[in-house]
């Protein structure tokens, strides 16, 4: 009988209703989305290729023009996180044997370096200390030395709270006949980042931070020498899923019909079109200065109360990800611990180079805010206080 056959039953946990605590995220992601998205996310599904839906990823790709500032034709969404935009990166640019430089100064350098390996790239890597960002001069030199066919670079490092400037990279990287590809997930909308102006012929992003949608999408733009590279490659794209031909071709930005790749997380698209048109009517330069204020609001504060961030000049701070030094002695956990039980706010502790040295607190997009940065600092002094105390 069926029965007999049936080993496993309705688990006893889907019994119980869903538990999901309404919780201020201002680590450094995801950040909370506004009601606006969310309701977005509960209008009814559509095909993923009705025309309506094909409308609606078309409106996307005219929001993601406006954030990563470019004109380019193959401007679309990996379906995945911000990591897919990355391997995406990889496993189009990137074919066995090719150089590719990795600027390093954090985690995010060092999962770009391991993934272009697993591509059997030729994977030269510079490296900084962390919290550091590299100047013109070294990438020339760099570049001059390894002339690479990629370099690959992260403009917010959330795992130290760096912000590496990338105008001047992209004429450099002409020079040599480099692509150059820049992750700006944790930075995108936060601070400026002009593709086409900067000549960065690669960009992706995340959905989860400045933008305030879920996490779910990797927006994506190649342009026309990232997309000459691809087309002139010898063998094909090592993932199906992440061949940007086929994105392409699926988000109409090539001149065939659209053809079935795979199904898109349709109420993601609606949520990220709503979130998009949320920073359409702000507007990118004010959403720049929102940022940029409430950063620097933070770091007075953080002064104030005796604390000193991680990293001392201030033009090198990503206002997205902010880093606080742990005094000598402190346990850093029980801080993230207080905020969390005492308030539901989340802040979190360092990763990988900054693990056990800093906390990170997120100033993204919907949550960054004056009131949002108070609430923080209050917290903290409190926390700071508690940690303090002997631990009965
Ligand atoms: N790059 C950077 C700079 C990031 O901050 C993150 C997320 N913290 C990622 C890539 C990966 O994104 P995801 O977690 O959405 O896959």
């Amino acid at each position: 009988t069926t029965a007999d056959r049936m080993s496993v039953s309705p688990p006893e946990c889907l019994k119980m209703p869903i538990n999901v605590p309404s919780k201020l995220l201002m680590g450094p992601g995801p950040s909370n989305s506004p009601l606006r998205v969310h309701y977005a996310m509960m209008k009814p599904l559509l095909g993923h290729l009705h025309p309506e839906f094909c409308k609606i990823m078309d409106d996307v790709k005219e929001g993601l023009r406006y954030v990563f500032q470019t004109n380019a034709r193959v401007v679309c969404c990996v379906s995945g996180t911000g990591h897919a935009g990355m391997e995406t990166t990889m496993t189009n640019l990137l074919e066995p044997g090719d150089v590719i430089l990795v600027a390093q100064n954090g985690i995010w350098g060092e999962r770009a370096a391991d993934m272009a390996r697993r591509h059997e790239a030729d994977v030269r890597v510079i490296e900084k200390p962390a919290g550091e960002v590299f100047s013109l001069e070294e990438l020339d030199s760099a570049l001059a030395k390894h002339k690479p066919a990629v370099l690959f670079m992260v403009q917010g490092e959330s795992s130290t709270g760096a912000l590496q400037p990338i105008e001047g990279v992209g004429p450099l990287c002409r020079k040599y006949g480099t692509l150059l590809a820049v992750d700006t997930v944790a930075s995108l909308g936060g601070v400026p980042f002009y593709m086409d102006a900067w000549d960065v012929d690669l960009v992706y992003t995340g959905t989860q931070k400045v933008i305030s949608a879920p996490p779910s999408m990797a927006p994506i733009a190649f342009n026309e020498r990232a997309m000459t590279k691809v087309n002139a490659r010898k063998v094909p794209v090592r993932s199906f899923y992440e061949d940007i031909t086929w994105l392409a071709n699926y988000w109409g930005c090539d001149d065939m019909p659209r053809r079935y790749h795979h199904t898109a997380p349709i109420s993601s698209v609606y949520a990220l079109r709503e979130a998009l048109s949320i920073v359409c009517e702000e507007g990118l330069e004010s959403l720049w200065s929102r940022h940029s204020e409430c950063a620097q609001m933070l770091h007075r504060g953080i002064k104030d109360i005796g604390l000193q961030m991680f990293i001392e000049d201030p033009s090198k701070r990503a206002p997205t990800v902010n880093t606080i030094k742990v005094p000598e002695g402190l346990d850093w956990m029980k801080v993230v611990k207080y905020f969390m039980s005492k308030y539901m706010v989340e802040i979190s502790g360092g990763l990988g180079p900054s693990a056990g040295k800093v906390w990170r607190v997120g100033l993204m997009g919907y949550n960054c805010t004056p009131e949002n940065v108070d609430l923080v600092l209050k917290i903290m002094k409190e926390a700071l206080e508690d940690a303090k105390k002997p631990t009965s």
